[in-house]
């Protein structure tokens, strides 16, 4: 009797704290419903600047910015939601202000990057009124760090992924520009390894991964049918700078290149045969014009 009085207070007193820890959050405290129908946002996880056109193949005269962005995406399906990229800095390593943050990155293999940080990826997901333990499915475009930031963040959703891609995340030495601290709880999530060509995430064709291998062995793009806004292709790193597409220039470090130059001729008839628009991840100027969450697309 005592011992179960003492497990009661306890327990108590623990849901008393999740209840005060989740007030004391920036969130307007509601968790979100399951939609009716599919909802797309689009998450600010940062800005990379002074980009070096010549790594794409493009000379500094035929961009119109050295900006790109770096947004994650949160879908909102009735039957659950997937987390599609995670940013290029984890929450944790920067402290958000209100004003834009500057922060600077040492890569590996002695790159670096200049970001401009405004918002922590949990705190959009919060506003928008979820948490990572609301999120069903992560997929990841592909290993590349500026997308794996805050991966380990949502190890206890189903990882969807290729087995090229995930063999590379964990063999011994990993591929560069891998930041692979920051995905190492995936090594044990749930995973679901897409063998197909399209997987089709929620069983309704509303939300589909497809391969676009190329840039990494198992790089992958996501198709989202919406309502109102019609198909929307987000492209992962299929293209950076939008002048790769209009110039036809591939970047210099890519795993495949002529992988990448077939692929993009056939995502170019699957964006004709579903009638979908192609959204370019790291297009500054495009995504600039892209509203944010707490507001989505449907
Ligand atoms: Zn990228």
């Amino acid at each position: 009797m005592a011992v179960s009085a003492v497990t009661t207070a306890v327990g108590a007193a623990l849901v008393a704290a999740v209840l005060a820890t989740g007030q004391t959050t920036s969130s307007p405290g509601r968790r979100a419903d399951p939609p009716r129908s599919v909802r797309l946002f689009v998450l600010d996880c940062g800005t990379l600047e002074n980009m070096d056109a010549g790594r794409f193949e493009l000379k500094q005269d035929e961009v119109a910015t050295n900006r790109m962005s770096v947004p994650c995406f949160l879908v909102a399906h009735p039957k659950g939601t997937l987390l599609w990229d995670t940013g290029a800095v984890s929450d944790a390593a920067w402290k958000p202000t209100g004003a834009p943050v500057k922060h600077h990155l040492v890569l590996s293999e002695s790159q670096q990057r200049d970001l401009t940080m405004i918002k922590p990826l949990n705190g959009q997901l919060s506003e928008a009124g979820y948490s990572p333990a609301d999120i069903t499915y992560l997929a990841l475009s592909h290993y590349h760090w500026d997308h794996t930031a805050n991966a380990n963040e949502f190890a206890r959703a189903t990882w969807l992924v290729r087995q090229v891609e995930r063999d590379a995340m964990f063999s011994q030495k990993p591929p560069d520009l891998t930041q692979p601290s920051a995905y190492a709880a995936l090594r044990n999530s749930r995973t679901l390894v897409i063998s197909r060509d399209e997987h089709d995430v929620f069983g309704d064709r509303t939300v589909v991964i497809k391969l676009a291998a190329g840039h990494t062995p198992g790089h992958q793009i996501l198709y989202v049918k919406l309502a109102r806004t019609g198909g929307v292709v987000l492209s992962g790193d299929l293209y950076h700078f939008p002048e790769e597409r209009t110039l036809n220039r591939v970047p210099t470090f890519e795993f495949n290149p002529e992988q990448t130059r077939a692929t993009r001729i056939a995502i170019d008839a699957f964006l004709k045969r579903l009638g979908a628009q192609l959204w370019i991840q790291h297009d500054f100027i495009a995504t600039a014009k892209l509203k944010k969450a707490p507001a989505y697309y449907e």
